[in-house]
């Protein structure tokens, strides 16, 4: 069993990561071991919290929008299914999901977590990148929390806790967010890492240390005298570090970011996002605010559906993070010329992802934190419940900017910037109406519009897509009739029924039925299979099929599924025959036909006939030969 399976698996997940990511091989065994380590109930449960009902349990779906619970866990088969929006399968297919991680770093994380070591294909490159990988996040996790530690109890700290006090930021808060302190001196950091075992190169790597170019001893802390703000990836773990200055009257940058480093690009990180996920798929939006303490003010004031870019402006690949979550934000950045730059820079790469964006005012000279804090969070909900859309939001401002003289030539240019990004808008119909009411609320036609479009497109480099298919989402919906359904289980759950499967060449299933053609993609990840936990085998399902088949009802296994499997084909054979008959029974009607043609079709439907009666009546010939 043991190569086959391998190529299996290699076959059924790994082939088009591989291509793409250059990841080793995971052994087989060690599937199975992580699978039956791992209790679908127990990990999902340590996500959200699941109800039981009856043998199974019940959760609102984390993967759509819902009021009451259609997400279902199912211990005995070890799978997981939701019937509002169809996303569904195995243990490792939810951690993939819910997580947005390939399947070896689904693999990999629930085998840590019951600690088992994995067989890896030894590639000394690939291990070493892996290695490092988890050498700065150790960093990361450790940095963070003395930070942290400093903030809260060291003497050292006294300014930056009289800062957060200042900032309204509770104690609460700053353990919530693991707010931190970086010492004044320059080695503070340095020296308190290398005790701790980090070496000179893995602070450089993660950025936390910084070396004149050619120094190879040398090395002062990036981060000093600054509050600091742990960032995180989308689950959780500390990839970056923002600091603050605690004196605006410094004559320093306002805020020091990590560098990129191995573990953080800053395009593929959205602040917060690991909290606000679950508040974002309930409102069905994303405030975007433009700095961590904004964001945090906000969330603390129950304001929990927001998420800042790292830097002012959308990349692409932040859009698409988001996406799956949202399908429209609410920009909400400083009223100052700047944040209204940052407005119009992210727009290309959110319209481009097909999400409608709106944009709040706020007044001048505030921005939301000033704002929550000086009128109170309602005052910072009525500016979000006012935003308006883009395109209207910039006609206002410029026409407010005008000052009362917002003529043709003012328009004219309105027109040109609109037109712009009109034509980013990835859905035509969208597109369509939205363009004409740009067009009537600037008082000129369509087509002049559409013109001015046409002369100032914007290009949107998104170098990241190229070659580059989006991850399939949990959201493909697929039905199929209930006979599909009975034989596809049962070929899944019995070994018989699949050896008999494969042997049947005429006629082939899938010539009865052409939803048959699913027990071509489902049979040979399952060949050479025979008793493998629940789990596994769904993971050996082709990862498109897995939400439709982890909603099937696995638990409804007939006496003899042979008998019913061949039961089911060959109900399906008669129906075939019958219409073919029909068909020909219409033909002969048809006027004008020869003697010699009539003739033929006569045979033909006395030759169906017979092999009616045959399949009909059991124990017959063509019964025992459809066995
Ligand atoms: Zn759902």
């Amino acid at each position: 069993m043991q190569t086959p399976l391998g190529a299996i698996i290699a076959f059924a997940f790994l082939s088009e990561l591989l291509a793409s990511f250059d990841m080793p091989r995971i052994a087989e065994e060690s599937i199975q071991k992580v699978a039956d380590a791992n209790d679908i109930v127990e990990i999902i449960g340590g996500y959200f919290p699941l109800k039981r009902a009856g043998t199974s349990y019940r959760a609102i779906c984390p993967f759509h929008k819902e009021k009451s619970p259609s997400f279902h866990v199912n211990p005995s088969r070890q799978s997981f299914h939701c019937f509002g929006c169809g996303a569904g399968g195995g243990v490792f297919r939810f951690v993939m999901d819910y997580e947005h991680v390939d399947f070896p770093s689904a693999v990999r994380k629930l085998a840590q977590r019951a600690g088992i070591v994995l067989v890896e294909d030894n590639d000394p490159k690939e291990q070493n990148r892996r290695d490092q990988r988890s050498r700065l996040l150790e960093l990361h996790r450790e940095t963070a929390a003395w930070f942290h530690i400093n903030l809260l109890r060291t003497h050292e700290a006294e300014h930056a806790r009289g800062y957060l006090k200042k900032r309204g930021l509770t104690k609460e808060v700053a353990v919530d967010w693991q707010i931190g302190y970086a010492p004044a001196g320059w080695e503070s950091l340095r020296n308190w890492a290398t005790a701790r075992g980090f070496t000179r190169e893995e602070l450089l790597l993660g950025g936390l240390l910084t070396a004149r170019e050619g120094d190879t001893q040398g090395g002062y802390d990036r981060f000093r005298d600054r509050l600091m703000f742990p960032i995180r990836n989308d689950y959780g773990e500390v990839v970056a570090f923002s600091g603050r200055i605690l004196n605006d009257s410094q004559k320093e940058a306002k805020y020091v970011n990590s560098p990129e480093t191995p573990i953080f690009s800053k395009g593929r990180v959205l602040f917060g996002l690991d909290k606000s996920k679950r508040s974002l798929i309930d409102a069905g939006s994303a405030i975007v605010l433009e700095g961590q303490i904004d964001l945090i003010s906000a969330f603390e004031h129950g304001v929990k559906n927001v998420v800042a870019p790292q830097g002012t402006a959308f990349t692409a690949e932040q859009a698409r993070l988001l996406r799956r979550f949202v399908e429209q934000v609410t920009l909400c950045f400083d009223s100052d010329t700047a944040g209204q730059n940052a407005v119009e820079r992210s727009l290309p790469a959110l319209l481009a992802a097909g999400i409608s964006v709106k944009a709040a005012r706020l007044p001048a000279g505030e921005d939301p934190d000033s704002l929550i804090r000086g009128k109170g969070v309602e005052a910072f909900q009525s500016r979000l419940a006012e935003a308006r859309d883009f395109f209207d939001h910039t006609i206002d401002r410029a026409i407010s900017e005008s000052g009362g003289n917002f003529g043709p030539r003012e328009r004219a240019a309105v027109a040109r910037r609109l037109g712009a990004f009109l034509t980013l808008l990835p859905d035509a119909a969208l597109r369509e109406t939205t363009t004409a009411h740009v067009a009537s609320t600037l008082g000129i036609s369509v087509g002049a519009l559409q013109e001015a479009a046409e002369k100032n497109p914007l290009t949107f480099a998104d170098e990241s897509t190229q070659g580059n298919q989006p991850a399939p989402g949990p959201n493909r919906v697929v039905k199929v009739s209930a006979s599909t359904e009975l034989i596809c289980r049962l070929a899944i759950l019995s070994t018989e029924v699949r050896e008999w499967l494969t042997t049947q060449s005429s006629p082939a299933p899938s010539e009865l039925d052409p939803e048959l053609e699913l027990l071509n993609e489902l049979l040979p990840p399952l060949k050479e299979v025979r008793d493998l936990s629940p789990s596994t085998l769904l993971a050996l399902i082709p990862q498109e099929l897995q939400s439709l088949v982890s909603g099937w009802e696995f638990e409804k296994m007939p006496v003899s599924p042979l008998e019913a499997v061949q039961d089911a084909l060959r109900n399906l054979h008669l129906l075939n025959l019958k219409k073919r008959q029909n068909a020909a029974a219409i033909q002969l009607r048809s006027p004008g036909l020869s003697g010699k043609v009539m003739l033929s079709i006569q045979k033909e439907i006395l030759d169906l006939q017979q092999k009616i009666n045959d399949l009909s009546a059991p124990a017959t010939s063509a019964l025992t030969s459809l066995r």
